[in-house]
């Protein structure tokens, strides 16, 4: 397995001011899976579901060449509930539910051919587990990266902080990177988040676009201004799976790849949000996104010429 993907496969019922669903498939490894495998192949998730995850979606995993031999299928138990309510703005929401269910015992055992993955994606997911992940490689991959959420930095600060220290690129929105370091500035956050072990750090600021810092460097992309936002549940998830497939596509790690990486990544958050749930991301064709990716360039193209 070339790249492995660990977090959470899940059910999410989903309020925005434009509809409500009260069961549909999410979780951060789902949507991070999905947009990586229309970058490259050999995708393994790392997960657990009850057995009332339907056999449906994993025949879609299956379908877009993703292996779920590191899927555990927990008889008579219950696969991890989310719900959650978007404010009017669409870029804030409050967390009604988190029911972990199966997550509460879980213990991730890799299979062996995941084993010597390049590349690992620890999506949000208790970072207990993150760290257990880690450990079971037989070396360490290529590149690591992780994204998390304020509901960890709540109530697991301390294994947090360990698996940030391990990996090479964190993902998280502006507010959590102010809540990580205790600094307002975004610039004043990731010069203290830095100093913690990665060496990139990627601020997502939902429909602001995304940073991205490394050293004294820092990149934007803003995102596409997009007529309809229906549901953004998994957009972030879903920007980190375009950046690691880029990533993994063109084995290229540089400052310059990520780069790219992010513009592909928010390429594929803009198909996202267009349907309520992962929908969106089960059939698309190499030419919308390659449309959508020269939407971007137009967007961010301009001649200038100084003066004086
Ligand atoms: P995003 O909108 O990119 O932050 O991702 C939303 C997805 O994260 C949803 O599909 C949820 O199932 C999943 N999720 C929500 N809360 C958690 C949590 N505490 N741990 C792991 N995954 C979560």
């Amino acid at each position: 397995m070339k790249t492995v993907v660990v977090g959470t496969v899940a059910f999410d019922a989903i309020e925005t001011p434009f509809g409500k669903t009260d069961r549909v498939v999410g979780g951060s490894a789902t949507y991070i899976s999905l947009a990586a495998s229309y970058f490259s192949k050999d995708i393994g998730i790392v997960s657990v579901v009850g057995d009332d995850f339907p056999q449906e979606m994993i025949a879609i995993f299956h379908l877009r060449g993703i292996d779920t031999a590191g899927m555990e299928v927990k008889a008579g138990q219950k696969s991890f509930f989310w719900s959650g309510k978007y404010h009017m703005d669409m870029n804030s929401r409050d967390t009604l539910v988190t029911d972990l269910n199966v997550l509460a015992d879980f213990n991730p055992v890799l299979p062996a051919n995941y084993r010597n993955a390049e590349f690992l994606m620890l999506g949000n997911i208790d970072p207990n587990l993150q760290i257990q992940v880690i450990e079971q490689m037989n070396k360490r991959p290529k590149l690591i990266v992780m994204d998390t959420m304020n509901f960890w930095m709540d109530i697991a600060r301390k294994p947090l902080d360990r698996a940030i220290s391990m990996v090479d690129v964190l993902t998280i929105n502006d507010e959590e990177a102010r809540q990580l370091s205790g600094e307002y500035s975004v610039v004043k956050a990731a010069r203290a988040i830095l100093k913690r072990g990665p060496k990139y750090l990627i601020i997502k600021k939902g429909e602001h676009g995304a940073l991205i810092f490394h050293g004294d460097h820092v990149f934007f992309a803003p995102a596409l201004p997009l007529e309809e936002v229906f549901d953004p549940t998994g957009a972030g998830d879903t920007f980190a799976g375009g950046f690691l497939g880029h990533l993994a596509r063109s084995g290229d790690t540089s400052f310059s790849s990520m780069k790219r990486g992010i513009i592909f990544g928010s390429g594929m958050a803009s198909f996202c949000v267009e349907k309520f749930g992962p929908e969106r991301l089960f059939d698309l064709t190499q030419a919308q996104i390659d449309d959508r990716v020269h939407a971007f360039i137009d967007l961010v193209q301009v001649d200038i010429e100084l003066v004086g």
